[in-house]
């Protein structure tokens, strides 16, 4: 449990509020750390980090069991902090970008998937330029073999099949090819970031009242209020109305539930024997069902399998008895590897972040004609209420560092409405020190 960093005499009148300390939060509060604004971020949970969270086990490697890749790691904001505040970085090729272990998929069949797949691609981004329509609409006899295979990698990258995403929506999402890793974990960087940060934690937001000149926000222990709020939960926490706004705002709820957030969870088994492996390979459970999982075997080298799950399969592992992904991961790699390896394999941790009550699924995906509402759910109220969060990215939804440039971009906002003056100060300052580098 962390302490909360305000201490329990928190102010009740402040500046800016902001609600949820995940990457997009925490972003929001590091860009208004040294403003005149009063901030305080008020978190439903003991920790910051929200889906960034990393378990440090005995063998002292660390576990992300939300997001463990720098993506676009040329200009993830994330990867510039790692590097200035001395976590190491791990810029080896990423396990997808290297030939499969080839025990139950051939390398002929991986060049002939890989050759389908970039096919796919292909037509999703031109189909980008038409009516939106949801994506499955685009297989068809070339893709048709690789169907199973193509939905479980949907699974993996948008938490559910391609009949469920909107093409318009998918290429929206723009990366670069560079995946990095933080060797002390993804999550252990964002929570160093809420370290000096004035969090009251365990303080999940029952109620925002807007509709006076002050914005009133009810916690189960106390009420605070703001003159402004940047609102940084999960579009899932705004679907399921688990924050009561007042005067009601149905166009936020709609436009959460247009953009729901998929199913996607990882295991973690340790390795008794990894020298039978070679580090950072992946293997797919299967390749003839949507319903696989896919195994990283020793992630940077540690003793580990990570196994990664997507789409119907996550969904349905939530929902039964914990330890439901361990037993599967299990089964599945002893089918592959045959029934002496369930000895080498023991259970270490597992994710759960569909039933989780403060982020209800993984990351956000936009219904077949609903690519458009990322921007109706950024859109602030009254110049008073922001958003911010990876569904607000409009181009790198689900990711942490979307996430992480959603909050700094309403912060800005917030700053340009409530203290223009240091807004006009710091263009002049950045001005300065363009002349002076002579650019
Ligand atoms: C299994 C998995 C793997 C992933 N892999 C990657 C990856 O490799 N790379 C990558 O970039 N991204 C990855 N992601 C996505 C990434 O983790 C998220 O996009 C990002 O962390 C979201 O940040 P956020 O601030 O928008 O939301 P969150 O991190 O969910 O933060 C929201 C915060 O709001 C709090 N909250 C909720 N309700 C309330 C309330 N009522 N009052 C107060 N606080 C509240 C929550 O507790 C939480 O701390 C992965 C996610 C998952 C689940």
């Amino acid at each position: 449990m962390y302490v909360n960093t305000v201490g329990p005499e928190a102010p009740r009148v402040v500046d800016v509020v902001v609600i949820g300390a995940g990457a997009a939060g925490i972003g929001a509060a590091r860009r208004l750390a040294n403003s005149r604004l009063s901030v305080l971020v008020l978190e439903a949970r003991d920790r910051p980090g929200g889906r960034a969270h990393t378990l440090t086990g005995r063998s002292g490697a660390a576990i992300d069991l939300g997001c463990g890749w720098l993506h676009s790691a040329d200009r993830n904001p994330w990867a510039a902090i790692a590097e200035a505040t001395g976590f190491i970085v791990d810029k080896g090729e990423a396990p997808w970008m290297r030939p499969r272990i080839d025990v139950n998929f051939p390398i002929s069949d991986q060049r002939a998937y890989h050759k389908a797949f970039a096919v796919f691609e292909a037509k999703l981004r031109a189909a980008a330029s038409e009516p939106d329509r949801p994506a499955a609409e685009l297989f068809d006899e070339d893709t048709a073999r690789w169907r199973p295979m193509l939905d479980a990698f949907s699974g993996y990258y948008n938490g559910a099949p391609f009949a469920d995403i909107s093409v318009h929506d998918y290429a929206a999402y723009q990366p670069t090819d560079e995946n990095w890793r933080v060797v002390q974990g993804y999550g252990a960087l964002i929570r160093s970031q809420a370290e000096a940060m004035p969090i009251l934690y365990e303080s999940p937001v029952l109620s925002i009242d807007h509709g006076g000149a002050m914005m009133r926000l009810t916690t189960p222990s106390t009420t605070i209020e703001a003159r402004v709020v940047i609102l940084a939960v999960p579009a899932a926490v705004l679907a399921h109305e688990d924050i009561r706004f007042e005067p009601p705002l149905p166009d936020k709820t709609a436009a959460a539930q247009a953009l729901p957030l998929g199913h996607v969870d990882k295991v973690f088994l340790k390795l008794a024997r990894p020298e039978a492996f070679e580090p950072d390979t992946l293997a797919v459970g299967r390749t003839d069902t949507t319903d696989a999982g896919a195994y990283t075997f020793r992630p940077l080298g540690h003793a580990l399998v990570e196994g990664f799950f997507g789409g119907a399969l996550a969904e349905g592992l939530e929902r039964e008895p914990a330890g439901a992904f361990t037993a599967f991961a299990i089964d599945e790699l002893t089918a592959l590897f045959g029934s002496a390896f369930r000895r080498e394999l023991a259970p270490l941790a597992e994710s759960d972040w569909g039933i989780d009550p403060f982020t209800r699924g993984a990351y956000s995906h936009a219904r077949p004609g609903m690519a458009h509402m990322r921007e109706a759910l950024r859109r602030p109220v009254r110049e008073r209420l922001f958003f911010a969060g990876e569904a607000c990215s409009p181009h790198a939804f689900s990711t942490a560092h979307g996430a992480y440039e959603t909050g700094v971009a309403a912060a800005e906002a917030v700053l340009a409405e409530l203290a223009p003056e240091e807004v006009e100060r710091q263009r002049d300052e950045e001005e300065d020190e363009r002349m002076r580098n002579g650019r």
